[in-house]
């Protein structure tokens, strides 16, 4: 969400001619765009700001900005901390963001905007027509938020405190930005919510799946991504719409905190350990292939090693592609951050690695059970290796990157072609599997395939 937050900010700032660099000693201006999800990431985030003090000490000029949830949480407070900090804005603010900068370059004097909005807005990035052609990157993949806010209260989660309420974009908003993007060579839109599952359904717009269904007929997009689905929010609409739309990828990111019932109610989840592993056979039934992902917090206040062992089988039983473990860490508001029972920094992290340990067993056997299949790669460009050079062998022959629909890595070589010089970013391509590793899979593309790029890619293009 905060990637795609920040190419929102780069167009807002586009207005006033700012362009993007990747080196920051070159900047006039730094936004820091942080997150508050994690203790550790709002530590990172002052850190840095320490290293931009330093940078500001030599070159006064330099305009320091912090957005995201922390400047949201912190508001004033920022400015006690990283004194050397001008412009501090919430999340609700992106869409000034270009006023308070322009307010900053003619005053030099610091501002605090973290105002939030108090109703169901349209909100602010949908009537100020922000440029698109500010947007300079043209990438592959790319994120489009349909929804911003939650109104669930998980009692570990701070969202909803620096969020704010959730609200629904309007579905042809998402819809034209997406067409823009497509024109500029997007291939694959991720759909962006705290719970993508009740998109529409405060203030009477289309439901979720029926925004799958416009996205699906977008002309030139290949492929439909969404994060996140809350399991008590799943519905069978969603799940045939999986089954049925040809553009929506085969993976579900269902995050299920625990398999503890104890500890899910603790956590005001919604729904049992039970409920979770019937919409886990529900969309295997309908989607035998594809890939279930999760998230887990380990050590919340209270988890007892027979939760802990709950969470353990609940892993064995559904056999996730893979899952993402955070350690509990208490978040200002958050209701979790005053129960007792809190749970040692050693011991959160010894299940933490345990559940890690486990998931790696599993990871593996999904990939090597790709071995010898053929998949349909959208190439996303060079692989991290070729971009360092480090070419196998000393050989020729290009090595690309992509992701399969169930969103696994897969690093494939191509033999030199003369005819399009292997110009096949954006372009989908059969790959034969023949190795797995943990977290990534090695291919060659198809024999004969080298017409593919040439021929069939371009046919692909032109659509
Ligand atoms: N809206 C999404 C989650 C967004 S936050 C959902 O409900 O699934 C991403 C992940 O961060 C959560 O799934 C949770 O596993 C983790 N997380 C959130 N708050 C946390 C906290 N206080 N400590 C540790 N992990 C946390
Ligand atoms: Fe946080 Fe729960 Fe909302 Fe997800 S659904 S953002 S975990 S409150």
């Amino acid at each position: 969400m905060n990637v795609y937050d920040t190419s929102f900010m780069i167009r807002e700032l586009s207005r006033l001619n700012y362009e993007e660099t990747t080196i920051l000693e070159n900047s006039d201006l730094v936004i820091v765009n942080t997150c508050t999800i994690r203790d550790k990431a709002e530590q990172k985030a002052f850190s840095f700001l320490g290293r931009l003090s330093r940078m500001k000490k030599k070159k006064p000029e330099l305009i320091i900005g912090v957005g995201g949830c922390v400047a949201q949480q912190e508001g004033k407070k920022v400015l006690k901390r990283a004194p050397l900090v001008d412009i501090v804005f919430g999340t609700h603010a992106v869409g000034r963001l270009s006023k308070l900068v322009q307010q900053f370059e003619f005053t030099r004097r610091p501002i605090v905007d973290v105002k939030m909005a108090t109703e169901i807005i349209e909100n602010q990035f949908e009537e100020e027509n922000i440029p698109i052609e500010g947007f300079t990157e043209e990438a592959v993949t790319g994120f489009v938020t349909i929804m911003r806010g939650c109104d669930n209260y998980c009692t570990y989660c701070v969202v909803p405190y620096v969020r704010g309420r959730e609200t629904s974009r309007r579905p042809e908003n998402i819809v034209s930005e997406i067409k823009s993007l497509v024109k500029k060579g997007l291939r694959e839109v991720t759909l962006l919510g705290q719970n993508v599952n009740s998109y529409g359904l405060k203030g009477g717009k289309c439901s979720f799946p029926e925004l799958l269904q416009k996205i699906n007929n977008i002309d030139g997009l290949q492929r439909i991504r969404f994060a996140t689905s809350h399991p008590k929010d799943l519905s069978d609409e969603l799940i045939f719409a999986l089954r049925d739309l040809e553009k929506l990828c085969n993976h579900m990111h269902l995050p299920v905190q625990s398999g503890s019932n104890n500890i899910l109610e603790k956590m005001n989840r919604k729904y049992s350990r039970e409920l979770y592993l019937k919409k886990v056979d529900k969309l295997r039934t309908a989607c035998p292939d594809i890939a279930i992902t999760t998230d887990i917090i380990t050590g919340f206040p209270g988890e007892t090693e027979s939760d802990f062992q709950q969470t353990l089988d609940l892993i064995k039983t559904v056999e996730f592609d893979s899952l993402f473990g955070f350690i509990y860490s208490d978040r200002p508001n958050a209701i979790a951050t005053d129960f007792s029972d809190k749970i040692s920094e050693k011991e959160k992290k010894n299940r933490l690695n345990q559940i890690l340990d486990l998931q790696k067993k599993y990871s593996k056997k999904k990939n090597m059970a790709m071995i010898g299949k053929t998949e349909l790669i959208l190439v996303e460009g060079l692989s991290k290796m070729q971009k360092k050079g480090d070419m196998r062998n000393g050989s020729k022959d290009f090595q690309w990157s992509g992701r399969t629909s169930t969103n696994k890595i897969v690093n494939f070589v191509m033999e030199e072609c003369s005819s399009c010089n292997n110009n096949i970013k954006g372009k989908m391509v059969e790959v034969i599997i023949e190795k797995a590793f943990s977290h990534s899979l090695w291919g060659k593309t198809k024999e004969n395939e080298n017409l593919y790029h040439c021929v069939k890619g371009e046919k692909d293009n032109a659509a």
